[in-house]
């Protein structure tokens, strides 16, 4: 690595003019070094070229001397020393200096640098969705669900390894987690691909788990939906998720509860909405209806006079508060029918009605026109 110096412009490597400044030759080297980082570009060998001219470039011109000897001399007046890495001012750079937290950002990313040292894992969080009744959800209900999760592994306690011995130092890394490499003048540091950066390895894993130390089980739960719940509403189980990793904390568990739509009634918050056709003469005359709530028939009166589209508050036939006592309405929307087809006799009456009805049949005003509208949709 290194052996070969690039002949390359070091100001054209770094994208500047000859009389840039100090600064300017740090944000531009900067600029570069994360664009081609290694750990950015894994497996990218051009990048990692390109990270190493720049860095080769920085070392030069960053040095007030070596930068007057390669302006005089170019590349001859500095690379005597048989490569950049054997030269007279290798491993003389503080990279800490120049990157900062960027750099030691960077380094973390793919570093597990919380789990490093340690197999346990947190199990995952699980989530079940699950199918409610329109009743069910309105008065509440138990059902029992079956959901598949990891378990802790009972032949190696799980440990993930057959002899119990459990988990040994990596031998790549020597349980760091990390393997460093040298990239030019750096110091790279990459997740162990051994231990993928637990810093431990199973060298005899347990044939139940094969050393994964949990194995899948189905889980009976009993579900407690409670009167009133909405749709989508989330019930949490704390630490009935996935076993955690080689004895790691358990996930949580998340029931999602989607509540079927009813035939005839609609939920607009704890208030039930439905729409009952009633007759003319029900309307005109008012009238007591009979009509199947929920929880069984409830009777109400229709007003004398009742217009089409006219809102019946029902009170207390709503949907349960939750947590709570009490209930939302019952709101019913009248349809006044208009009949399609009459008897003669029908016929006869409703036209002696006409006879006794002056309707003055001027166009209504706008404001009415919209107030009709509202009243069917
Ligand atoms: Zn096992
Ligand atoms: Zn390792």
């Amino acid at each position: 690595m290194g052996s070969q110096v690039s002949k390359a412009d070091y100001y054209e490597v770094l994208g500047v003019t000859r009389d840039v400044s100090e600064a300017e030759l740090k944000s531009a080297y900067r600029k570069q070094a994360l664009k081609f980082h290694p750990d950015r570009n894994p497996g990218n060998h051009a990048a990692e070229e390109k990270f190493k001219q720049a860095s080769e470039a920085y070392q030069v011109l960053s040095d007030a001397d070596k930068r007057a000897a390669y302006d005089r001399y170019g590349h001859a007046g500095i690379s005597g020393g048989g490569g950049i890495n054997g030269g007279p001012f290798a491993g003389g750079v503080d990279i800490g200096d120049i990157f900062g937290d960027l750099f030691g950002e960077m380094f973390n990313m793919g570093g597990n640098g919380s789990q490093r040292g340690s197999r346990q894992q947190r199990g995952d969080d699980l989530r079940f969705d699950l199918t409610v009744e329109f009743d069910a959800a309105m008065f509440g209900s138990e059902t029992e669900v079956k959901i598949r999760r990891l378990e802790t592994c009972t032949v190696c306690n799980g440990r993930g390894s057959a002899s119990g011995r459990g988990p040994t130092a990596c031998a790549q890394c020597q349980g760091r987690g990390q393997v460093r490499y040298q990239q030019g003048f750096f110091s790279v540091a990459r997740t162990c691909g051994a231990c993928g950066g637990t810093g431990s390895t199973i060298g005899d894993p347990c044939t139940a788990c094969r050393g994964e130390s949990r194995v899948p089980k189905e889980l009976k739960l009993n579900v407690k939906v409670p009167p009133g719940v909405e749709n989508g509403t989330r019930i949490r189980y704390a630490g009935e998720g996935d076993a955690g990793r080689s004895g790691g904390p358990r996930g949580d568990l998340y029931v999602v509860l989607a509540i079927e739509p009813h035939d005839f009634f609609e939920r607009d918050g704890q208030d039930l909405h439905c729409v009952i056709p009633i007759s003319f003469p029900q309307a005109a005359l008012g009238a007591e209806i009979s009509i199947p709530a929920i929880d069984g028939d409830v009777t109400i009166k229709v007003p004398e006079g009742t217009q089409n589209g006219k809102q019946l508050r029902v009170r207390g036939k709503g949907i349960p508060l939750l947590n709570e006592n009490g209930r939302g309405d019952l709101i019913v929307q009248v349809l006044v029918q208009v009949p399609r087809k009459l008897s003669r006799g029908q016929r006869e009456l409703v036209a002696k009605l006409a006879e006794t009805m002056a309707v003055d049949n001027k166009p209504a005003s706008p404001s009415l026109m919209e107030k009709m509208k509202d009243l069917f949709n």
